[in-house]
């Protein structure tokens, strides 16, 4: 018997292969464990999506698979298979590895669904020697290795990175980004089911959410997932670049693909998103800087996570090198938007709250940035973002919250903190026109609270970003300050509270 795990949901994983001891019939086992649902408060958005997805796969299974509804995965697997040996494909969390290792009759496979295996990685990061791993020549070496948007030995176009072109604000006076909409799937009697069986769960005081389940934003299934890839690739993708990085009010999607939910549960495999961007930037239909772009973002980012969660070892998840230790407040927890008058916080908050998903810079420059400024502690950031997303699985928040987003770990992943004040959020959206605070004030009554939250930041860890190159030239203007004073009075009055 073979078992997949809820993220373990695409064809991709069913290949047999000697190593996974999978034939083409081998018996399936499928456990919906209902403690994972009791030990945290998810967005409910994203319980919904993930027992949508399995129970979709079951059902398009059929007889090859024996779901079993269990309060834990060793109860289920009781259930299902006793003694009898079990094979499984490597689970994509440390908990769930060490569940797995410490059960006799299982066997564990090598991961899938991803692009490098893991001692491939492992030799690429110690043939560096000590020296700082860097994502752009990790980047380049799965390019090379994959042969990915390459033309012979170099890149295809002449150049390896786009960023240039990129990254770009949003068009001026667009309150959206003019583009087709993204693929959206249709809810069918499994989310009814799913609905009623949270319902009931939640009546029973057995689970508790946070979020609103409004109808499935993401797929759920196979299908769902391909029409997606299919309507990003052919209408969506040429946009991609140019305002990656931007923000819209009125368009939290912009022309981000939305594929992370589908690839964190395995339904799309990432060679197939990669290979079809090129192919698309290859027939003409889309521009190199958008597909470099897109590609960047799954064989260099997504790959580069998955990696440095195993690579940088069980006790990276606790680094905390800036010492920051403050609880996350009750109205984040409850992502309780209304009562925040920051208009960036309070749009993307709310959006976290209907959706459970924002694009990467809301991510890492209006929430992220936030928490990094008021000193939270990075264990339950990293702990908020997993439980509050729909594509928040350990692997992947652990190097992006505390290494990529709260520079817990002191520089491993990122050159330097990911902060920055208002004027960044002001540049690269509309979010500022119509807000209470100004984007150039850091003190008074409409100090923006990134800006002084900003200084505020350098001025607390000032020794050690001064030692940085890249944050050298900004703490050195700490000394020009004049209100430094009144801004360090007016950061302790501010507390917790919403800003
Ligand atoms: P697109 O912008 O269309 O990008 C295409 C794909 O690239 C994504 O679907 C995703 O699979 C991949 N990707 C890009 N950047 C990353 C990255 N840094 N890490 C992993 N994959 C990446 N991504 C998650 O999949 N799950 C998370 O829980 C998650 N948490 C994040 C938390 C923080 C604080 C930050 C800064 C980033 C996080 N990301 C996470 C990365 C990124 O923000 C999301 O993958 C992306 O916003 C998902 O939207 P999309 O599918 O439209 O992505």
């Amino acid at each position: 018997m073979h078992w997949l795990f809820g993220d373990q949901l695409g064809p991709h994983f069913l290949r047999p292969s000697q190593d996974s001891g999978l034939t083409r019939d081998t018996p399936l086992l499928m456990i919906e464990a209902r403690s994972v649902f009791r030990r945290r408060r998810f967005h409910r958005a994203k319980a919904h999506l993930v027992l949508s997805a399995m129970r979709h796969r079951a059902a398009e299974l059929g007889d090859r698979v024996t779901y079993v509804q269990a309060v834990t995965y060793r109860e289920g697997l009781e259930t299902a298979a006793g003694d009898s040996p079990v094979t499984v494909h490597h689970p994509t969390s440390r908990a769930a590895v060490r569940l797995v290792r410490s059960l006799p009759q299982v066997t564990m496979g090598p991961a899938r669904g991803f692009l490098v295996p893991m001692d491939d990685f492992a030799a690429w990061a110690d043939g560096h020697g000590g020296r700082r791993l860097r994502q752009e020549d990790f980047y380049r070496w799965v390019r090379q290795g994959h042969d990915l948007l390459m033309d012979g030995d170099g890149p295809a176009g002449g150049r390896w990175n786009y960023d240039h072109d990129n990254r770009q604000p949003p068009p001026r006076d667009a309150s959206v980004l003019p583009v087709p909409g993204p693929y959206r799937p249709r809810e069918d009697e499994i989310d009814e089911r799913v609905r009623h069986d949270l319902d009931r769960w939640e009546k029973d005081g057995d689970v508790s959410f946070v979020g609103r389940d409004g109808p499935r934003l993401f797929p759920a299934s196979r299908a769902e997932a391909r029409a997606a890839l299919r309507r990003f690739v052919e209408h969506r993708l040429g946009a991609f670049g140019p305002y990656e990085d931007a923000m819209l009010a009125g368009d939290p999607v912009m022309s981000h693909s939305l594929l992370s939910s589908s690839l964190n549960l395995g339904l799309l495999d990432p060679a197939e998103c990669v290979e079809r961007a090129e192919a698309a930037w290859r027939a003409g239909d889309a521009p190199l800087s958008s597909v470099e772009g897109f590609v960047r973002q799954i064989a260099g980012w997504r790959e580069y996570v998955w990696q440095l969660y195993w690579y940088f070892g069980e006790e990276y998840r606790h680094s905390n090198v800036l010492r920051h230790t403050t609880s996350l407040p009750r109205w984040w927890n409850d992502l309780d938007a209304d009562d925040v008058r920051a208009r960036c916080l309070r749009t993307v908050l709310a959006r976290v709250r209907d959706t459970g998903w924002t694009h990467h810079i809301p991510r890492l420059m209006v929430l992220g940035s936030h928490a990094l400024q008021r000193g939270w502690d990075p264990a339950e950031v990293t702990d908020w973002f997993h439980r509050c997303f729909v594509d928040g699985y350990d692997w992947v928040m652990v190097p992006n919250v505390v290494g990529m987003s709260q520079y817990a770990d002191g520089g491993r992943m990122t050159t330097k903190p990911y902060t920055s004040g208002g004027a960044y959020i002001n540049r690269m959206s509309d979010l500022c026109g119509p807000c209470a605070y100004r984007p150039g004030e850091r003190s008074g009554e409409h100090a923006c609270p990134y800006t002084a939250g900003y200084w505020n930041f350098l001025d607390r860890n000032r020794a050690r970003l001064e030692r940085n190159h890249r944050t050298a030239r900004a703490v050195r203007g700490l000394d020009r300050l004049a209100d430094l004073a009144e801004l360090r009075r007016q950061e302790r009055a501010r507390g917790d509270a919403p800003p």
